[in-house]
């Protein structure tokens, strides 16, 4: 399942929090309309309970004022009598329907002109519901509320109220009024009742006086069934529980309570009820819920309509931002995913698209590690503009010519994939590239050839995995780099070698502490006398695990991982310990100590060196420093500075590899050195290359020129010493008079002179 983003989350919780408040709004509404019926209900209540009451005690003045003097009539006379009497009851009081006069039997003694015609009143007055009502007025002092009846002749419907009219407390008469129902006056008008009230009076034998309910508008019989039992009880254990009023306190008290009665599914009402304790009715009213539903429901529907306009406007503005947020996390996706400046895919974006690439070739395809050569000189010294400029054409040529993954891995690092393996081919590939990068790039007026260097290595040959690819193609590359200008392919011998690399990385750290250092001595030989003149001193690694270590093997590495100048201590030490000590037996030796630049540019070396010398003070004992043109490529200044300081305590230097590098001659003449170092290359090939034979001239004769000595190094043949006897070099160093030798064995050269007995050792 898809998470919600947290846009959505907050739409989410703001239209659970519209819904809720409209819940919580929906009910107080709810409870307002309740409150506001059963205010209503109350009141209507009172007016019936009031009116009732009032037009009851009307009718007890009219009773009270015919019984005052009330002869019973003993002949037709008196019954005339009694009738007009009556008849102008009727007249004065629109709301008495009818009126009769009523023997303590029950027989009619007179009745109004109304009624006086209907053929069977008596029988009529002989019905059991009669006799039940006449037996209950003659047990009272006051109005009893009879039944309800619908008089067919006057086709109205009306409730009797009767009377028992007592001479010396004997009953003499029963009187009845009739008394009409739709009558304004009582409150008994469904035009009184609003929204679905309903008000209903009954006795206390609950047969119903009035009800405004509708069945009883259309049957009037209705009137003659009494509420049923389990309604009555039903009601009188919720008026209980709601309002703790017992029927009892009800009937005493007069008091109104309201009741909320559920009776059935279809009929929820609310209710409030009043008892009148001296005519002993109730007045009911009541409105059933559905009926506040029409008042509520409008309302809230509305607001339901509102709040889902107001959300779905909210849906479309969400929308709109989530349409927004979306562009711009795919802009900076793609700006994560990106190079800025180039264009081309990061290395975020090769990990997360390796896997599918790589699937889309079936796992076969070749990685080109692609470093640009010193492009931090030409950042220093053009500027980081130029160098962006430079990157931009870079990555330009690189889209040309392949067209599959090309990868920005950072400041001048490229990575490209190939969908090809055959070993030659791809070679041809980055040699071709290499050629193409050589093409001049312009940038900011300068023209610039970018030479580069390439690693290469293959899936699913070298490895699969992303991690392992770059690592051998960074080996490959770095080897690619030693060449310059070079592609590499990576091979498991080069990986061989960069473990190599890495444990003497490792074992070097702690070479000195472990005893594993020690110097051999190279004798350097005159040229016009055969006398050895002084030695070279050169380091030797004997390592527990890895053997003994060429020099050239782990003197970069120190020099890399930044113990260069610890082992140049040891070896200034070492060297002049014991070359000092030889002295002493040998008469003069000068000692030539190489020193790499690192070295010779740290704070102190000059003062460790000085106080070296000073703490073997030996005449006999003069010091040469080897040291190489790259001292000069960096700071040409600090370069001259620093030299000058050792050539002003006696220390000459000597210009090592000579030849290799780029002085000019111009150079030369200004710097602060003794002698020139030819390099072993050209003498190896002093007898087959003419080339190198006349250069080794050149050096030689330029060396008098400056009035700097010249020494010959790798000279292993008789005949090259011979050449170079000719050229007139003034030193010979190689193993044509000696191999390196540790200080025992210098010593025995030394005195002997025998060079062949200690050549091989
Ligand atoms: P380098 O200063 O040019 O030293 C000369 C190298 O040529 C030495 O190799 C030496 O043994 C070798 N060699 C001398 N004569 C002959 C010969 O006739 N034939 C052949 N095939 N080789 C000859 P090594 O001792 O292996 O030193 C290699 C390089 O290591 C040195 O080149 C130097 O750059 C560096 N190195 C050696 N010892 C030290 C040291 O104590 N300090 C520093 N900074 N570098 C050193
Ligand atoms: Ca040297
Ligand atoms: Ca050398």
């Amino acid at each position: 399942m898809k998470v919600l983003s947290n846009l959505w989350r907050i739409y989410l919780f703001v239209i659970l929090s519209t819904a809720f408040a409209l819940a919580v709004l929906g009910a107080y509404q709810w409870h307002m309309v309740k409150k506001d019926a059963d205010t209503e209900l109350r009141y209507l209540n009172d007016v019936s309970f009031t009116s009732t009451r009032a037009m009851l005690d009307y009718q007890k003045s009219i009773f009270d004022r015919l019984s005052e003097d009330f002869v019973v009539p003993d002949n037709n006379n008196g019954i005339e009598k009694l009738k007009s009497t009556i008849d102008r009851v009727v007249k004065h009081n629109p709301e008495i329907a009818a009126f009769m006069v009523r023997d303590p039997e029950g027989k009619l003694m007179a009745a109004s002109s109304q009624i006086a015609p209907i053929n069977n009143l008596g029988t009529l007055i002989n019905d059991p519901l009669t006799q039940y009502n006449l037996q209950r007025t003659l047990k009272q002092n006051k109005p009893v509320i009879g039944s309800n009846r619908f008089i067919p002749q006057l086709n109205k419907q009306i409730i009797a109220v009767h009377y028992a009219v007592r001479n010396n407390g004997k009953v003499i008469a029963v009187l009845t009024s009739a008394i009409e129902h739709s009558i304004d006056r009582y409150a008994w008008n469904n035009s009184r009742l609003t929204r679905g009230t309903i008000l209903q009076l009954f006795r206390d034998d609950y047969h119903f006086i009035y009800s405004s309910r509708p069945q009883y508008q259309q049957d009037p019989k209705e009137y003659l069934v009494p509420i049923p039992a389990v309604m009555v009880d039903y009601f009188i254990e919720q008026m209980q529980v709601q309002e703790g009023v017992s029927p009892d306190t009800l009937r005493s008290g007069g008091k109104l309570v309201s009741v909320n009665a559920l009776f059935a599914p279809g009929m929820d009402a609310l209710f409030t009820i009043r008892y009148e304790p001296y005519y002993n009715y109730y007045t009911l009213t009541s409105i059933e819920r559905h009926s506040l539903y029409g008042e509520f429901l409008p309302t809230l529907s509305w607001q339901i309509a509102m709040m889902i306009a107001f959300n779905f406007l909210l849906f479309l503005m969400f929308k709109l931002f989530n349409q927004e947020q979306k562009k711009s996390q795919k802009r900076l996706v793609f700006q994560a995913n990106h190079d800025q400046l180039t264009g081309l895919p990061n290395r975020y974006y090769l990990a997360s698209h390796f896997d599918s690439w790589s699937a889309s070739c079936q796992g076969k395809f070749a990685l080109f590690f692609i470093d640009l050569d010193n492009f931090k000189v030409i950042n220093d010294h053009y500027g980081h503009s130029t160098g962006d400029n430079i990157l931009i054409e870079v990555a330009r040529r690189i889209e040309v010519q392949f067209k599959d993954l090309n990868i920005r891995h950072g400041g001048d690092e490229f990575i490209i994939f190939i969908p090809e393996v055959d070993r030659a081919f791809l070679l041809q590939l980055a040699n071709n590239f290499i050629n193409d990068l050589m093409q001049p790039i312009t940038a900011h007026n300068t023209e610039f050839s970018v030479t580069s260097s390439i690693g290469i290595v293959c899936a699913p040959n070298n490895g699969s995995e992303l991690e392992v690819l770059l690592s051998k193609a960074d080996i490959a590359m770095y080897e690619a780099k030693k060449h310059r200008n070079e592609a590499f392919l990576f091979s498991d011998e080069l990986e061989q070698r960069s473990a190599y690399h890495t444990a003497i990385e490792r074992e070097l750290r702690s070479a000195i502490e472990r005893n594993e250092l020690s110097m051999v001595y190279q004798p350097q030989v005159a040229t016009s006398t055969g006398k050895t003149i002084g030695v070279e001193a050169l380091v030797r690694w004997n390592n527990r695990q890895l053997g003994i270590v060429p020099p050239c093997d782990f003197i970069p590495i120190a020099e890399s991982i930044g113990i260069m100048n610890e082992l140049g201590q040891f070896i200034t030490f070492t060297a002049i310990t014991e070359i000092e000590e030889l002295c002493r037996q040998v008469g003069p030796l000068r000692l030539s100590i190489n020193v790499s630049v690192q070295q010779l540019l740290t704070d102190g070396f000059f003062e460790f060196f000085q106080a070296e010398i000073e703490r073997r003070p030996n005449d006999d004992l003069s010091l040469t420093l080897e040291v190489t043109e790259s001292m000069f490529i960096e700071d040409l200044q600090l370069a001259i500075f620093v030299l000058q300081r050792f050539s002003n305590i006696g220390v000459e230097i000597s210009l090592d590899d000579f030849g290799t590098g780029f002085s000019s001659l111009s150079l030369l003449s200004s710097l602060p050195i003794h002698e020139l170092k030819i390099d072993k290359s050209f003498i190896d090939d002093i007898l087959n290359d003419e080339k190198a034979k006349r250069l080794v001239h050149s050096i030689i004769s330029i060396g008098k020129d400056l009035k700097l000595t010249t020494i010959a190094e790798g000279v292993e043949e008789k005949t090259q010493l011979a050449i170079l006897q000719v050229f007139g070099c003034d030193l010979i160093q190689g193993y044509y008079y000696s191999k390196p030798l540790t200080k025992v064995n210098l010593l025995a050269f030394l005195l002997t002179g025998d060079t062949k007995a200690l050549a091989n050792q």
